[in-house]
This record gives structure tokens, sequence and C-alpha cells, in this order.
């Protein structure tokens, strides 16, 4: 064996397709695998939330202990650390006399600035520190564009790479590893180490996310094979009660235990095997945002971040922390949103349908500054994204590089096509467990009469709506516009 290289993990938390990995052991290497709990990582967001809540530590420290299990079973093992990344790794190269870390690369400035700190950190000890590009499904290297060249439309980014899909072939996981040195290999932390509290299991939560490489397989085997569930999923993807209308594959993905290329693989499977139709395509067709989201950050930087947004739009934000409250906690009076942003504390997920909504009644209707909800989705989610939240954000804010004017959801509308009957809004709000389909969804017209019968009384067990849905669109959408003018002035006296 002629060389140690150390394997630093991060969102890739997963040994199939694991480029890293894989060209270390094409060089013969002996590897050690590490993972480092940075303590940034679980601080506090600005507007003072666990930058990593309760439901997503949890599924990282099942995913960690995942991998370090799949690595003994090798023969291997994982090292694990809680420490910056630019210190403890460097520690490690001198006590293991490494050669070179190998990692996957990430694009947002947080993590970025976490590499550049570990180059200058390293430089001193002669350790090669290589970059591997290995969390989208079109490798960077394959695009038929310069990143700079990227299209500002999700429609003109897919149409390129539609053109001429070059998917690279998913990496096979490694057969066997090659003993650790000798080192110690360090213990797991646990929810405590941060000061958080295991979360309870709500018996409501409609499926229950294992973090672990093994567990994402799992549920990839059982929503294309087992239960064949991808043959609908265009039909079914904008549910939000039950396990199954979509594929609930975002926390693996976001923590690397699942590659999108291995789903990619399976789909085109599914399709030789099974059947291919609209459901199949559109599976990869969000893929495709995910992909279009991360290269998004990387072409535009810390735009992602500002209130502003990719666009620059400097709308007038309001800083109300009793409303934002009542948002955050699930009390707006508009049963739709109550119930999603419910289910997130409870469980650390919500549908793709209800983060539109929420998203939307928090920026349109309540006018607050978008940021404070990605950051507490940041929080909450168990499948966090940095780029998929902060860029569905920017589009749903209306700050997004396509915003095409003020449009927002009209949550009754929403929640009349998308839960007619009410089961998901009952699901979650079970002071309304009792009142019709006709009449959940606008609690606030239910006579007195009707609330004794019900078992509900308005203001009391149940809120009473906190704005006008169409009053408070209308307000903000002037502040919108105003926004828009002030922007269009700015780029005329530019010159743009
Ligand atoms: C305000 C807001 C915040 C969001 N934050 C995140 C986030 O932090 N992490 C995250 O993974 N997704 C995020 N999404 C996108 C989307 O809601 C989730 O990916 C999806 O709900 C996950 O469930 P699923 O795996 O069953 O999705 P499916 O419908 O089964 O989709 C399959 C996969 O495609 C990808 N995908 C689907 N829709 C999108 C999308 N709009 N943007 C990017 N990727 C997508 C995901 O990786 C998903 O797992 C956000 C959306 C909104 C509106």
């Amino acid at each position: 064996m002629s060389e140690t290289i150390l394997i630093w993990y991060r969102n890739d938390l997963r040994l199939h397709d694991h480029e890293p990995i894989y060209r270390a052991l094409q060089q013969r290497a002996q590897v050690v695998p590490l993972y480092c709990f940075d303590p940034r990582a679980f601080g506090r967001t600005p507007h003072g939330f666990a930058k990593t809540g309760a439901h997503r530590a949890r599924f990282l420290l099942q995913s960690v202990a995942a991998l370090k299990d799949a690595l003994e079973q090798l023969g291997s093992g994982l090292v694990v650390r809680l420490g910056e990344p630019e210190a403890v790794i460097p520690a490690l190269v001198k006590e293991l006399n490494i050669s070179a870390v190998y990692y996957h690369q990430e694009v947002t400035s947080e993590e970025r600035a976490v590499e550049s700190a570990l180059e200058i950190a390293l430089k001193p000890l002669n350790v090669a520190l290589r970059a591997f590009w290995g969390t989208t499904l079109f490798h960077l290297e394959d695009l038929p564009f310069d990143v700079a060249q990227l299209p500002e439309l999700f429609t003109d980014f897919r149409k390129r790479v539609e053109e001429s899909p070059t998917v690279r072939e998913a990496l096979p996981a490694p057969g066997q590893l090659s003993k650790l040195p000798e080192v110690d290999p360090g213990a797991l932390p646990t929810l405590a180490t941060w000061g958080l509290e295991e979360p309870a299991t709500d018996p409501r939560q409609v499926i229950e996310f294992t973090g672990g490489e093994p567990a994402g397989l799992a549920r990839l085997d059982h929503y294309f094979w087992q239960a064949n569930l991808l043959k609908n999923y265009k039909q079914t993807r904008n549910g939000m009660l039950g396990g199954d209308y979509s594929s609930k594959f975002s926390p693996w993905l976001a923590h690397g235990c699942l590659s999108p290329r291995r789903i990619y693989e399976q789909v085109r499977l599914y399709e030789s095997q099974r059947l291919k139709n609209d459901s199949t395509y559109w599976l990869i067709f969000e893929l495709l945002w995910r992909d279009f989201f991360r290269l998004v950050a990387l072409k535009h930087g810390n735009r992602l971040f500002r209130a502003s947004g990719l666009r620059g739009l400097v709308i007038d934000w309001q800083d109300d922390p009793e409303r934002f409250e009542r948002w955050r906690t699930g009390q707006t009076g508009f049963p739709l949103v109550d119930a999603n942003l419910r289910e997130l504390a409870a469980t650390g997920y919500m549908s793709n349908r209800g983060r539109q909504n929420v998203a939307s009644f928090l920026t349109k209707n309540l006018g607050i500054d978008w940021r404070q909800g990605a950051e507490w989705f940041e929080s909450q989610l168990i499948d966090y994204d940095v780029t998929s939240n902060w860029g569905n954000w920017n589009y749903t804010a209306g700050v997004g590089n396509d915003a095409r004017g003020f449009r927002f959801f009209n949550i009754l509308k929403q929640a009349r096509d998308y839960d007619p009957e009410g089961d998901y809004v009952k699901h979650w709000l079970p002071e309304l467990a009792h009142v019709p389909a006709p009449k959940i969804h606008e609690p606030w017209k239910l006579l007195p009469v009707e609330q004794q019968r019900f078992g509900v009384r308005l203001g009391v067990d149940y809120p009473l709506p906190m704005v006008d849905l169409f009053q408070s669109a209308a307000a903000n959408e002037a502040l919108y516009n105003a926004a828009g003018e002030r922007r269009a002035g700015r780029r005329r006296r530019a010159g743009r």
C-alpha cells in the first residue's frame, strides 16, 4: 500500500457512488474515513433558531452511525471527531502520516470557507487536497455550458441539459477495505452534546425517517419496486397526507445517503423493466430542480442569502416577531398553513405543496422577511439542503431570478384543490376534527351554533385568521411593485 488518504465525509454519507473513496482505492491507498461534527453547524441562525434542530441532528447521527457500521463491515472504520475540520484534519494528517485528503466540494459560503481554511492549514504539511464534484445528477464538467453561463430560468436550463443528457454511471461501492491504522476512532456524539432533546415520536407522522444509506436504499426499493409507486408519481406528488404520495428521498439525498445518479439508474431500469411514462420522466425532472439550485448558488454566490435575493429586489419586509411566531407555531387561523407548520415542527418534514403555501403566506400575506422563514426551515427540515432551501425561498418570495411579478398562492383555493375533504388539515389540527369538509378550510365562517356543534370555539380553541387573505396580498403586492419600480429606476440610471 503506497499511501494513506483521508476521506473527509460531509454531506455524502454513503459508500455507493462516492468518488473520493473510489479514487483513493483505485490508487491502492490505505483510506482513513473521517466524519467531523463541526460545532459551527450546531450554533444559532441570525434569528436565533438552532442551526441544526433536533429532527435533523438525529437523522444526521443515524446516518453517520450507519456509515460507521458499513465501513466496519468492510474491515475499516470511521474516525469521528468533534471540532473544526481545519483543526481536526491537520492534526490527523500529522498523527497518521497522511499524504492526501479527498472530499466532496460544496458550493455555498460557509462550507467553502471551511474548505479554504483547511487548504491554508494543510499548506505547510505538504499534503494534497483534492476536491470532487458529487452531489448533482449532472457532473459540473459535463454541462453543455460553463457555470457562468447557467441560464437564469429553470426551463432554459432543463432544455439545455435534456438536449444531450450525459449522466455519469454511478460508481460502485468498495467491496473490502483495509484496517484503520492505529488511531483513536472517537465516539459518536449524542443530541445532548448540542443541548438538544430527543424529539418525541408523533403518532401522526406518516413515515419514519431513519438516517443512513441502507434506509435510503430501502426507501428507493420500496418506492420504485416493492410498492410500484413511481408509475403514478406525477399524479400523486402534490399530495400532503401519507407516506407515499411522493418519493420522500429528500432527507437521504440531502445527507448524501442516496446518490441522484443511483436514483437515475433505477428510473431507467424501471422504464426498461416495468414502464416508461410521464411519471418516470417527472421524477428526473424534479432532480433537475435540485441540480439547478445548486448551480444557481455556484453562479450567484451570497446573493442567494440576501433579503433582496437573486433578483436584487429591495422590498420593505416587515420585522414583526409576534406575527412571525404565530406563523412558526401554526396559529395563523388558516388551517392549511397551520397544519403544515405543525407537521414541520412535529416531524421535520413538510410536503412540497405545503412548503410553497406556507412560504407564500409568510411573504405575500404577512409581508415578513422571507429569510426568517428560510432559517426556520433550515432549523427544522430533516432534508435541509442549503441550495434547495434558499433557492426555493428566493422563488416563493418573488426575489428569485425568474420572478414574474407578484404571484401568491390563494390558500383557500389550494386547500380546496389539494385537501378537498380536509383530511390533511384534520390530521394535524385536532381542534377542527369535527368540522365538516365544506367548512373546514374557512372556520372563521362558523356560526356560534356551529362552533358548539363541531366542538370548536373560535379565538379560544382555534385562532381567528390573522389577516384578510386578499387585502393583505394586495397591500404586499403594492410594496412588491414599488420595489420593482425602484429596481427598474436603478437599472435605468446605471444604463442597464
Ligand atoms: C420554500 C421551500 C423550501 C424547500 N427546502 C428544501 C430543502 O431544504 N431541501 C430539499 O431537498 N428540498 C427543499 N424543497 C423542495 C421540495 O419541497 C422537497 O425537495 C420535496 O418536498 C421533498 O420531498 P420528496 O423527496 O418526497 O420529493 P419528490 O416530489 O419525490 O421529488 C424527488 C426529489 O426531487 C428533488 N426536488 C423536488 N422538488 C424540488 C424543488 N422544488 N427544489 C429542489 N429539489 C426538488 C428532491 O431532491 C426530491 O427528493 C423546498 C421547497 C420549498 C417550496
